[in-house]
């Protein structure tokens, strides 16, 4: 501890605790102790020969977290008003990654595959690759059309936006979110909550979006612990409510299913 120095402790917010509980995250000060994450401690330090800076950032409970104050001499700090987005991902983590947002595809052969390149950002950059793998080499390119159309539904939530444009055997065109075209704006999604344990050795909770079967879903996970159908419920409702307008959960067995609209951003 000698090369070590700011040392910061704060109480987690209410969401804080409540996210770390339903994930069996507890104070990581000591292996020991199983108590419940109510502070984050920090501190700087140096590692290694080359003095790299480096930062801890600990979970701590109640009793650790005023112990770890005392031995700094320092004070513990109130939650912060707003909740720490950006704060090592806390909460951000349980928000689905982004994807960089497409502008145009590319659809031709290559070699023995079809090959469908998506461009992000203004159209010129390469942002992925997707080889279509079922689809013969031999089919017309009129063909492939429907199969790219239903990779970029399922991989991407996307669909295009005007007739694709076809010379010299590459089929070229803009596409854009479902969500935010016409004809699927103003189509409510279903949200389900459930269990799964599949692939998992513990069951996670999950809330999904959906648009349509043709679409790729939107996947929150809510936690594995201490969580039961009313607390899923809760907990989806409280992290979706920037981004989604929720209608009444209907219960059945335990899973519960509403639809939802987007906010308009
Ligand atoms: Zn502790």
């Amino acid at each position: 501890m000698g090369r070590s120095w700011g040392h910061v402790v704060r109480q987690l917010t209410d969401a804080e605790i409540d996210h770390y509980d339903r994930w069996d995250e507890r104070c990581a000060v000591s292996p020991k102790c199983q108590d419940q994450a109510t502070h984050l401690t920090a501190y700087d330090y140096v590692t290694g020969r080359a003095g790299r800076v480096t930062d801890s950032r600990r979970r701590a409970c109640t009793p650790h977290a005023e112990k770890f104050a005392a031995k700094h001499g320092i004070e513990i700090a109130p939650a912060p008003e707003f909740e720490p987005k950006r704060d090592r991902g806390i909460i951000a983590a349980e928000v689905d990654s982004f994807d960089e947002p497409l502008a145009r595809v590319k659809l031709e052969r290559s070699g023995r595959s079809w090959v469908l390149t998506e461009y992000g950002g203004n159209g010129f950059t390469i942002s992925g690759t997707v080889w279509l793998d079922r689809v013969p080499a031999e089919t017309a390119l009129e063909d492939v059309l429907p199969h790219a159309e239903a990779e970029l539904a399922l991989r991407r939530r996307y669909v295009i936006t005007r007739p694709w444009a076809l010379s010299h055997r590459i089929a070229d065109t803009f596409v854009e979110r479902a969500e935010r075209t016409p004809a699927w704006a103003d189509v409510p999604w279903v949200f389900t909550i459930g269990e799964d344990s599949a692939g998992y050795g513990r069951a996670v909770w999950r809330a999904i979006g959906l648009l349509d079967e043709q679409f790729k879903p939107e996947v929150w996970a809510l936690g594995t612990t201490g969580i039961d159908l009313d607390r899923a419920i809760r907990t989806t409702n409280t992290m979706l409510a920037e981004h989604w307008e929720l209608g009444e959960w209907t219960r059945r067995d335990n899973t519960a299913t509403t639809k939802g609209r987007a906010r308009v951003r």
